[in-house]
C-alpha cells in the first residue's frame, strides 16, 4: 500500500468516527437535551407514589441523595406531571409523620431542582415551592445552629450557616424568573434545601453530629414504607 492510500484510509476512518460521534450526540441530545420530558423513572416516582411520598434516607438511598440535581427543562416546566410532583411533595413535607420545614427533589427520588420551604419569615408561615433554584450569594454573619434532616433520621448536628441568601428561581405558579433576598432562620432552610440539590447533606458541613434517640424510630418507619416498585 502506498503512503497516500494509507493516509486516505486513515482519513476515512477518522471521518467515519466523527460521523458516528455526531449521531450519538444528536440522539442523546434528543433524549436528555434541553427540551426533553420526564424520564421513565421520574414518571414512575411521580405517578406511582402515594400522596405522602417515600422519603430517601442514608445509607440505602445515598446514590440519589449524592447526585447533583438538574434544572427542569422547558418541556418539563409545562408538563402537568410537575403539578402532581409539587402537590405530592407538599403533602409529604407537611405530613405529621415528617414534620419538616423544607424538602428537596432528591429526598423523594427526583434529581431535579425543586424545593419546598416553609416561609417562617412571612405571615401565617406558608410553604412555598421553588423551581430551578440557585443561591447566588451568601452574606452576613455565620453562626452555628442545630439541624436535622428527613433523609438522615436518628441524627442532629450543629451547622455553620450564613445569616442571609440571595436566590434566583423560576416561580412555580407563573414560571417567571425571580430573584429574592431572604434572612434569618428561613435563609438557613434555603441553604439546607439548596445543598440537597448539589448532593450535599448537613452532616458534611456540621461541626458536630450526634444521635437523637427520638429520631431513630423514624428511620424504621421510612424503611418500612419503601414502595415495592422503587428501584
Ligand atoms: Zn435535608
Amino acid at each position: 500500500m502506498r503512503y497516500s492510500e494509507a493516509l486516505s484510509k486513515r482519513l476515512f476512518i477518522v471521518a467515519a468516527l466523527a460521523v458516528a460521534i455526531a449521531v450519538i450526540f444528536v440522539v442523546r441530545k434528543g433524549r436528555d437535551g434541553d427540551n426533553a420530558g420526564f424520564t421513565q423513572w421520574e414518571r414512575d416516582v411521580i405517578t406511582l407514589s402515594d400522596s405522602v411520598m417515600y422519603v430517601t434516607v442514608l445509607p440505602q438511598d445515598s446514590t440519589i441523595l449524592r447526585t447533583p440535581s438538574r434544572d427542569f427543562t422547558p418541556e418539563q416546566l409545562k408538563d402537568p406531571l410537575l403539578g402532581t410532583l409539587k402537590a405530592k411533595m407538599f403533602s409529604t413535607v407537611t405530613d405529621p409523620s415528617q414534620d419538616g420545614v423544607g424538602i428537596a427533589g432528591p429526598q423523594v427520588g427526583i434529581n431535579r431542582r425543586i424545593i419546598w420551604v416553609q416561609r417562617l419569615d412571612k405571615e401565617n408561615e406558608p410553604f412555598e415551592c421553588y423551581l430551578n433554584i440557585r443561591i447566588d450569594s451568601l452574606y452576613g454573619a455565620v453562626s452555628l445552629g442545630p439541624e436535622g434532616c428527613l433523609s438522615v433520621p436518628g441524627k442532629r448536628g450543629l451547622v455553620p450557616r450564613y445569616e442571609s441568601v440571595k436566590i434566583s428561581y423560576v416561580d412555580s405558579g407563573t414560571l417567571e424568573p425571580r430573584k429574592e433576598k431572604v434572612s434569618g432562620y428561613t435563609a438557613i432552610i434555603f441553604q439546607h434545601e439548596c445543598d440537597h440539590l448539589e448532593g450535599t447533606l448537613y452532616i458534611d458541613k456540621a461541626d458536630s453530629v450526634f444521635v437523637s434517640q427520638s429520631w431513630v424510630q423514624e428511620r424504621e418507619a421510612y424503611t418500612y414504607n419503601k414502595p415495592s416498585w422503587w428501584r
